[in-house]
């Protein structure tokens, strides 16, 4: 008989095998680990997310399972550039501090709203802020802040605030007529980066194209940064 806190433990984190034939089956919102014949994943579900990592390669014995591949899916689709400008024009008003803002995802509207973050300690090189008040049926799916006039990267303090599951976005440059910016999904401690239409010149060299599958996000986001459009342009 096994014992309840294990029962307890092994429902809020299944361990699957990765089917040879047929789909892999749903799952409910959460987390879980896949063991495939071409590695180990994790899979986490959220209203607004279904994403598969690998953790780790092969392992070193033949396993009779399927072999999946690494996917990220946003239910919403791609992320809003429209929303994001929004936040940009934000933190453009609060120069020269930074300013902190989240996209919010409502399951029941299946969309996502910009809420500005209440500041509790502010200046031109850090922030701490207050996440803004939801409702039952929303969740935080993208942390924004700026970095007012410096460059975008991940301090330290950014990289101790990413914990959960989320997108993170920072933005830097401002005062620039195009700003420059980070994007990463957060599986709590592990960090991807995403690509996105405010790719400084200056910063890709040191910003790795993400191994993903090639999702909506990325075809879309491709044709922005083909199209070489400007920050400006929806
Ligand atoms: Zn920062």
């Amino acid at each position: 008989m096994m014992d309840v806190r294990d029962i307890a433990l092994q429902a809020a984190c299944p361990v699957i095998a990765a089917p040879r034939f047929g789909p892999l089956p749903d799952m409910v919102n959460g987390q879980r680990i896949i063991l495939a014949a071409n590695g180990v994943f994790v899979q986490v579900k959220l209203d607004w997310l279904d994403c598969i990592q690998r953790l780790s390669p092969a392992l070193p014995i033949p396993l009779p399972y399927g072999g999946i591949e690494e996917r990220l899916t946003f239910t919403f689709g791609v992320l809003p550039i429209r929303l994001i400008e929004a936040f940009i024009e934000a933190g453009r008003r609060g120069l020269p501090n930074e300013v902190a803002g989240a996209l919010i995802y409502s399951r029941r509207s299946r969309s996502l709203r910009l809420a500005l973050c209440e500041p509790l300690d502010v200046s031109p090189h850090q922030i701490d802020y207050r996440m803004p008040a939801m409702d039952a049926d929303e969740t935080l799916a993208v942390d924004l802040h700026t970095h007012g006039h410096g460059l975008p990267f991940w301090s330290a303090k950014d990289d101790r605030d990413d914990q959960g599951i989320k997108v993170a976005g920072v933005l830097g440059c401002l005062h620039q007529p195009k700003p420059s910016a980070l994007f990463r999904l957060v599986v709590n401690g592990r960090f991807l980066p995403l690509p996105h239409p405010w790719q400084a010149d200056t910063t890709a060299a040191h910003y790795p194209e993400p191994d993903l599958e090639p999702g909506l996000l990325r075809r879309i986001l491709s044709f922005y940064q083909g199209r070489r459009f400007g920050p400006w342009n929806t």
